[in-house]
C-alpha cells in the first residue's frame, strides 16, 4: 500500500478506505484503553486512535510507549469525526516506531531565549511550519511575475570590494592575503548586466553588520533586487507595485489557512495597484503635524515610518528625499537638485520600510563628483564609473528586503521568525 500525506488525506477525505501514513508525534494523550495521538506531517494534522480491543495487548503496549516527536509508520482507516481536528480521523491497525524521540526539550512558555538556542527543533512548531512555507510561496511568487514580465534571473558575488550602502555596516573579511567585504547589495553588478541582458534581477543574500538590535534589522538577510535600463522613476515605481501586488494576492489565494492561522486575514493582502505616493516634503509635513520631532534633512527611521503607516491598509511611496540622506549613485532630481529621484515603499499598519529604489546617476563626471562629496574613493569604483564611459542609459532599479515582505505579509511583531535562521548581533548558533 503506498503512503498517503496527511494533507492529502484532508483533500481527498478517503472515508472506510485504508491508509498508509508517516508523521511525527504531535500530541498524545491515553485514555484507558485508548491512545490518541495527533500526527503532524508539513503543517498538516491527523489524529489517530489505537484502540487495544482492535489491536491487541501487546502491539497497544508497544504503542504506548511513543513519545512526543517520535517519527512513525501508521497503517488505519479513515472516518468521520467531528470533535477531531479537521474533522476526520484515522482508526489505527498498526503503529512502527521509526525513531523513538528523547524527552522533547520544547513545551509550552520557553523563553525566546531558550527557543533561539533550539532553533533547530523549534522550527517544527505550527507556526514556523506555516511562515516557512508562506516564505517559499513569496520567493515563487516574485520569480513568477519576472519572468512572465521578461526580467532575466542573474547571480552576482558575494565577495566584493566595492561598498554600495556606506561603510559603517560592511563585513570585512579576510581574503588570501588581502581583505574584502560580504555584499550589501547586488546592484552595481546588476546595473552591468542590463547592458547586456536588459531588465534584470536576482535574488541574493544581503550582509549587513547591523549593531543596533531592531524588529526590522537582520545581519544576514535576502534581498531581490531588479535594475532596468531606458528606465525612470516612475516606472520604477510601477514595476515595484505590479510586482508586490502579485506576490500578495497570489500568496492570500494558495496560502489562505496558514495566514489566518498567523491572525493575517488573506482579504487584507487583495492589494492593487497604484499605490499611494507622497513625497519627502510632504511626508515631514505631516510627521511635523503629528508632533513627531524631524527636520528636513533627516532620513525616517522606524517612528516616523510607524506613524505614516500605521492606519493605511495598502502600501505608501515616498519619493524624493534630501540627496544627504541616501548614497552617493542616486540620481538628483533635476528640477530641485537638493532632493534625488528616488523612493521607499512603505508596508501598511506599521511595517514600515520594505523597498528601497530609484534612479541611477547615468552621466560620468556627475557620478565622480558625487564620489568625491561622500569621501570616497574613485579608485575604488573604477568599474562602476566606466559603465558611465561606454554606451550609458538612464537607468533604476530598486531592492525589496524579503523578510521584511514576509514580516509584513504574516503579520509578524518581529523579523526573526521570517527566516530559519535569523542572523543578528548577538546570534549566530545553531
Ligand atoms: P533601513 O533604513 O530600514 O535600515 P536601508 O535604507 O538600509 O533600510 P536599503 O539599503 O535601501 O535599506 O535596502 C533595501 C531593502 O533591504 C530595505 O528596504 C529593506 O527592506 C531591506 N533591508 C535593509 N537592511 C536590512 C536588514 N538589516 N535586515 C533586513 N532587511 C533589510
Ligand atoms: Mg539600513
Amino acid at each position: 500500500m503506498p503512503e498517503t500525506s496527511i494533507a492529502e488525506i484532508f483533500r481527498k477525505k478517503p472515508i472506510s478506505q485504508e491508509v498508509h501514513i508517516r508523521g511525527w508525534v504531535y500530541r498524545r494523550r491515553k485514555s484507558g484503553k485508548i491512545l490518541f495521538l495527533l500526527i503532524r506531517e508539513c503543517g498538516a494534522v491527523l489524529q489517530c486512535t489505537f484502540e487495544e480491543k482492535i489491536i491487541g495487548r501487546t502491539n497497544f503496549e508497544k504503542a504506548t510507549k511513543v513519545t512526543i516527536e517520535s517519527s512513525v509508520e501508521i497503517i488505519g482507516t479513515i472516518r468521520e469525526e467531528p470533535r477531531s481536528p479537521g474533522g476526520l480521523e484515522l482508526s489505527g491497525k498498526s503503529l512502527k516506531i521509526i525513531g523513538l524521540a528523547e524527552v522533547f526539550p520544547i513545551t509550552r512558555d520557553q523563553s525566546i531565549a531558550f527557543l533561539l538556542d533550539n532553533r533547530h527543533l523549534w522550527l517544527r512548531s505550527r507556526k514556523l511550519t506555516y511562515i516557512m512555507q508562506i516564505r517559499a510561496a513569496v520567493f515563487d511568487a516574485a520569480r513568477e511575475w519576472f519572468k512572465l514580465n521578461g526580467f532575466i534571473d542573474v547571480q552576482c558575488p558575494m565577495f566584493i570590494t566595492a561598498a554600495v550602502e556606506g561603510g559603517a555596516t560592511l563585513f570585512k573579511m579576510k581574503y588570501f592575503d588581502t581583505e574584502v567585504f560580504l555584499t550589501q547589495s547586488s546592484q552595481f553588478y546588476l546595473e552591468t548586466l542590463i547592458f547586456s541582458l536588459g531588465n534584470v534581477y536576482t535574488i541574493a543574500p544581503s550582509f549587513r553588520a547591523e549593531k543596533s538590535r531592531t524588529v526590522r534589522h537582520l545581519t544576514e538577510f535576502w534581498m531581490l533586487e531588479a535594475e532596468m535600463p531606458f528606465c525612470d522613476l516612475n516606472r520604477d515605481i510601477e514595476i515595484q507595485e505590479q510586482l508586490v501586488s502579485h506576490i500578495c494576492q497570489t500568496v492570500a489565494r494558495t496560502k489562505a489557512e496558514e495566514l489566518e492561522f498567523l491572525g493575517r486575514d488573506p482579504k487584507e493582502l487583495l492589494i492593487k495597484p497604484p499605490f499611494e505616493r507622497i513625497s519627502y516634503s510632504e511626508a515631514i509635513d505631516q510627521l511635523v503635524k503629528m508632533d513627531l520631532k524631524i527636520e528636513w534633512g533627516e532620513d525616517l527611521g522606524a517612528d516616523e515610518e510607524r506613524a505614516l503607516t500605521k492606519d493605511r491598509k495598502s502600501p505608501l511611496f515616498i519619493y524624493n528625499y534630501p540627496r544627504e540622506a541616501k548614497a552617493f549613485y542616486h540620481k538628483p532630481d533635476p528640477s530641485n537638485p537638493k532632493v534625488v529621484n528616488c523612493a521607499d515603499c512603505l508596508a501598511p499598519e506599521g511595517h514600515g520600510e520594505i523597498i528601497g529604489g530609484g534612479q541611477r546617476i547615468h552621466d560620468k563626471d556627475e557620478l565622480l563628483q558625487r564620489i568625491k562629496d561622500a569621501n570616497l574613493n574613485p579608485k575604488d569604483y573604477e568599474w562602476y564609473i566606466d559603465l558611465r564611459r561606454f554606451g550609458t542609459v538612464p537607468h533604476a532599479g530598486f531592492g525589496l528586503g524579503m523578510e521584511r515582505l514576509i514580516k509584513w505579509i504574516c503579520k509578524l511583531d518581529n523579523i526573526r521568525d521570517t527566516i530559519p535562521y535569523p542572523r543578528t548581533i548577538r546570534r549566530v548558533y545553531p
